[in-house]
């Protein structure tokens, strides 16, 4: 006890005189992110931004002209947020184009039809002219799959998927992570066994008649088969119907192409450091959507939340000692190219990329951030909690960042997304419902609040 007291008191001699600085460090801090917050709270850009995307250019896929559209869009928002250099990365991206609206109907064992609210996965291929008219056979899981496949029973079948998002799961990231891989290696493995068309239950963790798209993928040494989305509401009623044997067949017709790459653009607006303009903060959304929506949650927000960094920063009158770049990223929902253009060219430029940022699990009240670093870089942002904690940041997680900033690591960058309320996302998800009107303005703008708050921390202190 006694020998400890020595070093104790030395330890608070030491950190006496540090003890004001730090304090006023902080003051003035929390001081500019409140005055940053007062400005996005009244007189912030990013709801107006949004509706303008949605409604301007909704169906932003990669290489539609409203993609093309959208890329003229941001660049012009971000010039009137005050970005010093605004600017287009090229980047070649895949052209999907979903054709005619799907059809699908079950034909009952008393000859009555039934249709079904359907759409093609992103990225599959469409049936023959005709359609597929085939028995249907329900699994559970992907292992029910290849147990059935083993023993020849999906040859000539639509093999239908029907494994919910689990309700028992309270992030729904984490449901939807589980159930995913259903979605993305279904039909390949469908396939394999001689199936001839795959249906998936939507990724939903509500019921309703919306079906919700999102990318399947293809194994080039299988045959390709055409793979739907099921609305949850349907799915129910096709396992009732299997299960009590009042189904005959299941009608599947799509007209859907995979066309040549065309080449697109990742939008970026630039704030130049003041003392460190080599170090890079990057923060962003993706630009593109899925075709069916107007990609308000997913991801409109996250990409005019990103420019409201950038206008909230200037109109704040805050020079950033380093240089913070806002990326509208093209191409995340069925490619990703975006993404990977952008840290192809950050391995190459000689610059230091410190910090990717990226809102892109919708605009809804902010919980907090998800951080890919570990120990004292760790420490160094949760210290900034309680300065964040006001605006509803509590919740600081050891993470990763979105799939467009994840490339940036490889070039040393520390990676993380802005972590939103979970529960309501997959209602909106990658479905038609996903418009200007299911966002919430108050939350939406919470969640540019704290992105600025953080990004301007880090444009000050480094990391
Ligand atoms: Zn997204």
């Amino acid at each position: 006890m006694t020998r400890l007291l020595p070093r104790l008191f030395y330890g608070f001699l030491l950190t006496l005189p540090l003890l004001p600085s730090i304090a006023k460090c902080q003051d003035s801090d929390s001081a500019l992110i409140h005055q940053m917050s007062d400005d996005i709270l009244t007189r912030g850009m990013a709801y107006e931004n949004l509706r303008t995307l949605c409604k301007g250019t909704p169906a932003r896929l990669s290489g539609s002209a409203n993609a093309a559209k959208a890329v003229e869009i941001t660049r012009q928002l971000l010039l009137d947020a005050g970005a010093d250099t605004v600017y287009l990365q090229p980047c070649m991206v895949p052209h999907w184009v979903r054709g005619a609206k799907e059809q699908a109907y079950l034909t009952m064992a008393d000859g009555k039809k039934l249709i079904l609210h359907v759409c093609a996965l992103g990225n599959s291929v469409g049936t023959p002219a005709a359609g597929i008219n085939a028995p249907v056979i329900e699994v559970r899981t992907l292992a029910e799959l290849d147990t059935l496949g083993a023993q020849g029973i999906l040859k000539g079948k639509i093999v239908f998927l029907s494994y919910p998002m689990q309700q028992t799961f309270v992030n729904n990231f984490a449901a939807y992570g589980d159930a995913v891989m259903g979605r993305v290696l279904g039909p390949s493995k469908a396939a394999k066994y001689g199936a001839v068309g795959f249906i998936l239950r939507t990724l939903s963790m509500s019921d309703n008649d919306y079906p919700h798209t999102g990318v399947t993928g293809y194994d080039s040494t299988l045959p390709k088969i055409a793979a739907f989305a099921i609305s949850t509401n349907d799915a129910g009623k096709l396992s009732t119907y299997l299960r009590l044997r009042k189904v005959s067949t299941l009608f599947m017709k799509a007209s859907c192409q995979m066309l040549a790459d065309v080449p697109s653009y990742n939008v970026i607006g630039e704030i130049r450091g003041s003392e460190h303009p080599e170090e890079i903060i990057t923060v962003g959304g993706h630009l593109d959507s899925w075709d069916l929506a107007e990609g308000a949650q997913d991801d409109g927000a996250g990409v005019v939340q990103s420019i409201e960094v950038i206008r909230a920063l200037k109109a704040a009158g805050v020079k950033p000692a380093r240089t913070i770049r806002a990326v509208m990223f093209m191409n995340e929902e069925n490619g990703g190219r975006g993404g990977e253009a952008y840290a192809a060219a950050a391995a190459k430029d000689g610059k230091k990329y410190i910090l990717g940022l990226e809102s892109d699990y919708g605009g809804f009240t902010p919980r907090g951030f998800s951080i890919g670093a570990k120990g004292a870089q760790f420490k160094k942002f949760t210290a900034w909690k309680s300065l964040l904690e006001p605006y509803g940041a509590s919740l600081w997680v050891m993470g990763g960042g979105g799939s467009d900033v994840d490339p940036l690591s490889k070039v040393g960058a520390i990676v993380g997304e802005l972590v939103p309320d979970s529960q309501r996302y997959f209602e909106y998800h990658h479905a038609a419902n996903d418009v200007f009107e299911n966002v919430n303005r108050r939350e939406l703008l919470l969640g540019a609040v704290n992105m600025a708050g953080l990004i301007y921390l880090v444009s000050k202190y480094g990391i």
